[in-house]
């Protein structure tokens, strides 16, 4: 039997009181969707960016309407798409007012000759292709963003434990994916950290670190801090233990084994699907909401940390 399935998670970190039993429904709606799409014959890469898009639409979440603000209270969105069929990918960064920037990634892949494109033509192809632009401000992130700013105004914390400080606030999206016919696909979308400095870019539309997929291995999406997935190149990693033939849960043991030896077990989420259908989810973090729906189960299983996948 052709294994074909989606899996979602709603960020690395820890989930904040009273939130937890809304994220773990809203990633499995994402997941249902994704599956449907699948279902219905779609590419495994419509299937990323349909349950991606759910997502993004839930202020719950570190992406889409939920961004978190930069240090100077602004707006500063990554996304990436990736097709693993010819190693097509998309990705935008620094974008402002775009509800979906998992839609304009695709865009870009679709519709441009580069890879990645940040800041103010990102959206002005968002505008020329009719994608929603607007305001994408929540209290939520208002209020994250006035209690950082008051920490690192009483100095508090310092660079590394600020980032250490907002684990409750991560909360960045991503779907991988493998279709009927064997497709691999991967998308990851956030808003990146909260207080980041202006004009930081993140792991997640660099392709090989936040986000990969390749038909000849397997299709990654990686949440936590972007710096620490840039500098171990983490996606790409994981496909490359699975190219040597890992299956995805054993690639991402070794991945986070990678983070714990070099990059002091600073925070980081991972999923993964393999070529042969196989799921992988991994965390150091107290938690990671996380969703998946494949033809073999039949059935939507999630949880808030891994450990809750065996139950
Ligand atoms: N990886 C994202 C970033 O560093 C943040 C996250 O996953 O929550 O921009």
């Amino acid at each position: 039997m052709n294994v074909y399935g989606v899996v979602v998670h709603g960020g690395a970190g820890r989930l904040r009181q009273g939130t937890k039993r809304k994220v773990l429904a809203e990633v499995e709606k994402a997941a249902v969707k994704g599956f449907k799409a699948l279902n219905n014959g779609c590419s495994s890469l419509d299937a990323v960016v349909e349950a991606v898009r759910v997502m993004e639409d839930s202020p719950l979440f570190n992406a889409g309407v939920g961004s978190h603000l930069n240090l100077n209270g602004e707006i500063e969105m990554d996304a990436c798409v990736m097709d693993g069929r010819k190693l097509d990918a998309g990705a935008v960064a620094l974008v402002k007012s775009v509800r979906n920037p998992v839609l304009l990634a695709k865009l870009v892949m679709e519709e441009t000759d580069h890879v990645l494109i940040a800041g103010r033509f990102a959206e002005e192809i968002a505008k020329r292709h009719g994608l929603k632009v607007g305001e994408v401000y929540t209290e939520k992130a208002i209020r994250i963003w006035r209690e950082g700013m008051e920490k690192l105004r009483k100095g508090k914390v310092k660079y590394l434990q600020r980032l250490r400080g907002f684990l409750d606030s991560m909360e960045t999206v991503g779907a991988v994916a493998i279709d009927r016919r064997g497709n691999l696909s991967s998308a990851t979308s956030t808003g990146g950290l909260p207080l980041k400095l202006p004009g930081r870019i993140g792991d997640t539309p660099l392709i090989g670190c936040g986000t990969y997929a390749d038909n000849e291995s397997g299709a990654v999406s990686v949440t936590g801090i972007g710096e620490v997935a840039i500098k171990l190149v983490l996606a790409k990693t994981i496909c490359d233990y699975m190219a040597h033939g890992l299956k995805a849960f054993e690639a991402i043991h070794e991945g986070l084994l990678l983070v714990k030896e070099r990059q002091s077990n600073l925070p980081i989420g991972l999923i993964a699907i393999d070529r042969g259908g196989n799921i992988g989810i991994g965390h150091n973090t107290p938690e990671m909401p996380w969703a998946y729906m494949t033809n073999k189960d039949g059935r939507i299983l999630s949880g808030l940390s891994f450990s809750e996948v065996n139950k």
